[in-house]
């Protein structure tokens, strides 16, 4: 009998039979509430009825187009909705399955637009689990440990990660910034430099989000010395933190954008943007795929644009954030164990700590699965796996917020006591 493998360990054994907006129901009509959204991809919810509706269309009109030799329409209509949306200047489109290959994309492209070697990530930095991508992940060592050689040319600098150091904002930019200079000085000097490569807000490194002074650091040294500012909104963009892209809230100027995940409504589907000049230094062939752009996912993206825009989504992640950040303080205020409770919009997380301090992996999974058990899917991320993340469809409403974090308060309850 064929099993799946054991690496794919599921946090519960719950077996999902169909899903509508927030919720998700097993094979036993059993109803959960899901704040995982896959990892934030179904921004709509679960088979938004428009997302339903249009990919049904795709379907029976054309799946596949391969779309390095004929354009398709769904394609050439996703790039004409997405100018809008964009940051100023980054018109140029590519596109690809996964967060991971949009990483691939990225770096390919900064490599090439400048003859130089060297990526230079940031500390708690995830960009997926591609050689190239995992090379240049540091949100733990599960990730890349035991596959080496990784790619060369990455070089790791700190985040300005406050809450692991324990340090007020200004400090930890401060030392990240003068690090990035040590940097540039001592391990990758600019001349080798391609690009900065960094998120908004890490995801899987916790939930931390940048600031304002390190972004504007990251575009001056960019500047200064010809180095390409990519920024990875994979998790973060299409209004999970409550603007359309996380670095909105930075007023930040990337060079290059990566996004997947919110694009397409769960469909696999991602993109790079870059200007024109820029993207037209990759070389020819250089990028490319069977299955980038599938017609039925730019159809679901399409749609799923339509929806963000026709239901005010992006809004409602900031103002259903602020309601959900509240409970959580709440929640936090009780219980000594949760140390923090940070990020923006809808992607929100809760710091799991021991009495000395230690990041506490073992209590955020054990309340993790409380909450499964109560109806509750939540995610884990950090380093440590210390952290409880909340990040439920853009679609979610007061009254889902509110069970949500009633749930919460009694699973922490029932862990800590
Ligand atoms: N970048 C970021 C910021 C991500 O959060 C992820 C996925 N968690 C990726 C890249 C990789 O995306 P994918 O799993 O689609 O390859």
């Amino acid at each position: 009998m064929a099993k799946l493998s054991p690496i794919l360990k599921q946090a519960t054994p719950v077996v999902a039979a169909r899903g509508e907006g927030v919720q998700l129901f097993d094979e036993d009509g059993r109803r959960y509430l899901d704040f995982t959204a896959g990892i934030g991809v179904t921004s709509t919810g679960h088979s938004h009825p428009k997302v339903v509706e249009a990919t049904q269309r795709q379907i029976a009109n054309l799946v596949h187009g391969q779309y390095t030799t004929v354009k398709h329409r769904p394609l050439l209509d996703l790039v004409d909705r997405l100018g809008p949306v964009l940051p100023d200047g980054l018109d140029s489109l590519f596109f690809a399955n996964s967060g991971s290959e949009a990483a691939e994309a990225a770096i390919r492209l900064a490599r090439h637009a400048t003859g130089r070697p060297n990526i230079v990530v940031f500390h708690g930095g995830f960009h997926g689990r591609t050689v190239a991508a995992a090379s240049m992940t540091t949100s733990g060592t599960k990730f890349r440990a035991g596959f080496s050689p990784l790619m060369a040319g990455v070089v790791v600098s700190p985040f300005p990660d406050a809450p692991h150091f324990g340090w007020p904002q200004e400090q930890a930019t401060e030392f990240a910034l003068r690090q990035l200079d040590y940097t540039l000085q001592t391990q990758s000097a600019p001349a080798d430099t391609a690009a900065f490569l960094v998120e908004p807000v890490l995801g899987e490194g916790g939930y931390v989000p940048a600031d304002r002074a390190f972004l504007d650091g990251l575009r001056e040294r960019a500047d200064r010395h010809g180095i390409l500012l990519i920024i990875d909104e994979v998790q973060t963009g299409f209004g999970r933190t409550g603007e359309f892209w996380g670095h909105d809230h930075f007023g930040s100027r990337p060079d290059i954008i990566m996004t997947a995940k919110g694009l397409a409504s769960g469909f696999p589907l991602s993109a790079i943007a870059a200007s024109e000049e820029l993207m037209s230094k990759a070389w020819p062939g250089s990028q490319g795929g069977t299955y980038g752009a599938n017609a039925v996912a730019c159809a679901a993206a399409l749609a799923t644009l339509d929806v963000i825009e026709e239901e005010g989504l992006v809004k409602n992640a900031a103002e259903r954030g602020a309601e959900l950040r509240s409970a959580l303080e709440q929640v936090a205020g009780k219980h000594e164990a949760i140390t923090d409770v940070r990020g923006l919009g809808l992607m929100l997380g809760n710091e799991f700590r021991t009495p000395d301090g230690e990041p506490d992996g073992a209590t955020a999974a054990a309340v993790q699965q409380e909450a499964a058990k109560r109806g509750l899917l939540l995610l884990t991320c950090g380093a440590w796996g210390q952290v409880v993340r909340f990040i439920p469809a853009l679609v979610v409403d007061s009254a889902e917020v509110e069970e949500a974090a009633g749930l919460w308060a009694q699973s922490v309850d029932a862990v800590l006591g």
